[in-house]
């Protein structure tokens, strides 16, 4: 083998990517070629020192993950506008859904407030909270003789 030829393949050899058969030749043209065997010691040579080296960040990291993290994504505006919409249509949908469940509250303010309050009355029967809705103070203790 030429030593063109073996020098084209050290880099292989040392990566451990060659046969055995073409690590032997190699070998072989290392114990008596000089100035192939200082080509394969400049080569582990540049391999251990390399080795030892951390990897380092690419050029202008750090100042993109800085602009990255000032700069706030900003939502597109259709987006914005959808989201107020769904919002909104919520808002309605659960107004309307709660008046079907509930019925709506009396005209005057005094009923109204007496309306929504009967909504949480919904107890189970026989539970104390059922005993407690249904006591109506104007009757109080004077019945219980
Ligand atoms: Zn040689």
């Amino acid at each position: 083998m030429e030593c063109q030829a073996v020098q084209a393949q050290l880099s292989a050899w040392l990566d451990g990517e060659l046969s055995e058969a073409t690590g032997a030749i190699l070998t072989a043209h290392l114990e008596r070629c000089e100035a192939c065997r200082s080509e394969w010691r400049e080569l582990t040579a540049l391999d251990a020192a390399l080795g030892n080296l951390a990897a380092p960040a690419p050029m202008g990291l750090a100042e993109k993950v800085a602009a990255k993290v000032r700069r706030p994504r900003r939502r597109p505006g259709w987006q914005s506008a959808a989201l107020a919409a769904c919002l909104i249509l919520g808002i309605a949908l659960g107004g309307a859904v709660a008046r079907s469940f509930y019925g709506a509250a009396p005209p005057n303010e005094a009923g109204a407030e007496v309306a929504s309050l009967e909504v949480f009355q919904d107890f189970p029967q026989g539970s104390l909270g059922a005993v407690v809705a249904s006591y109506q103070p104007e009757e109080g203790n004077g019945n219980l003789q």
